[in-house]
């Protein structure tokens, strides 16, 4: 099979192309590294069947040219990272929303399965956990700049579904639950990475708020295997799925995991979020996948468990520091 992916040299979207690449499929990037990185992907261009190209979706007539090539879209290219969010809220929504639908239209055109990725972010404040997918999105106002991101992707499911109940255009929404793993930067303000890297260099890890909040982390290898699995589907067709992994654990209590396993000598600092994002900034309190879908659709679900993923992620950060080739590491280890 031949797979377009767009945001391909992204982290989810490098770890996706490694894995396609492995199983004997053909794979095209399209990324235009605004928060991608050619670091990412640079242990792949030398595979015949994998092709890239530096570009934005907006170039139409390319993207036209590579949907035609491919079996199947994935379409990963997004504005990722609560930090980039609140400081970029434009940004995002033209990114978010555009891009899904000049992807949706030109699939559209030759009527090729697409399978976009949205974020448990759309369940926005509701605190019954489980999410199951036909729970109520609860955002809040239009004035907290944070729920744009998760409006920008509820919009873009709307308009999947729309091209599969109006078109016939073949989709499937993947909803993804905080994925980690290598590869994965700190620079857009994702957690794991930061608590690590914190903990490796001996300086303080910021919880920010009370840290009573709490997340599911899902290893990059499992939220890539849900993906692939969704695509072989037939029945995941039309369907919105969440893809995570259902440990909970509060982010003060992941500090102090980070700080444990890395034998760190860190002190644990609190921020509030006023000084972390915003003024008047909201946080989702829990987030918690009900995966009975996944499984139902797949006979899979994420199942590596959070010591290990922190494990994967410090050794990671270490190769980097020691100057390995982390990419080639990271590749053997997701075998
Ligand atoms: N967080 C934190 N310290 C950091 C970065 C994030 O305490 O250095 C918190 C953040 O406020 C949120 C949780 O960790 O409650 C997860 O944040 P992340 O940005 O990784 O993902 P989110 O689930 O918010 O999309």
């Amino acid at each position: 099979m031949h797979y377009l992916i767009t945001g391909g040299a992204g982290f989810i979207g490098s770890h996706l192309a490694e894995w396609l690449l492995d199983r004997g499929d053909r794979v095209i990037l399209l990324d235009n590294l605004s928060t991608g990185s050619i670091e990412n992907i640079r242990h792949l261009k030398s595979c015949d069947r994998m092709q890239y190209h530096l570009d934005n979706i907006e170039n139409r007539q390319l993207l036209a040219e590579l949907v035609d090539d491919a079996d199947v879209i994935v379409h990963l290219a997004a504005a990722v990272g609560v930090k980039l969010i609140v400081e970029s809220p434009v940004k995002t929504i033209e990114t978010n929303v555009n891009g899904t639908q000049l992807i949706l239209e030109a699939a559209c055109k030759k009527k090729k399965l697409v399978l976009t990725a949205s974020t448990s972010e759309v369940y926005g404040k509701n605190t019954n956990v489980p999410f199951r997918e036909d729970a109520d999105l609860v955002l809040g106002p239009t004035t907290k700049g944070r729920w744009s991101y998760a409006a920008s992707k509820a919009l873009d499911e709307f308009l999947a579904l729309s091209y599969w109940k109006e078109k016939k255009l073949p989709v499937i929404v993947a909803r993804l639950f905080n994925t980690v793993g290598p590869r994965q930067t700190g620079r857009y303000g994702m957690v794991l990475p930061n608590f690590v890297k914190s903990a490796l260099e001996h300086s303080a890890i910021t919880v920010y708020g009370s840290g009573k909040q709490s997340r599911c982390f899902c290893d990059v290898r499992d939220t890539t295997e849900g993906l692939i699995r969704l695509m072989d589907s037939r029945r995941a067709i039309g369907e919105v799925v969440n893809v995570g992994n259902t440990e909970e654990i509060t982010i003060e209590d992941l500090a102090y995991r980070v700080k444990e396993r890395t034998c760190s000598s860190s002190p644990i600092e609190y921020i509030p979020y006023d000084q972390a994002y915003e003024p008047g900034f909201e946080d989702m309190m829990r987030r918690v996948p009900s995966v009975e879908k996944l499984y139902a659709l797949t006979g899979f679900c994420p199942h590596t468990s959070l010591n290990e993923i922190i494990d994967r992620v410090a050794a990671f950060f270490q190769q980097k520091t020691e100057g390995i080739d982390t990419h080639r590491v990271a590749a053997a280890s997701a075998d």
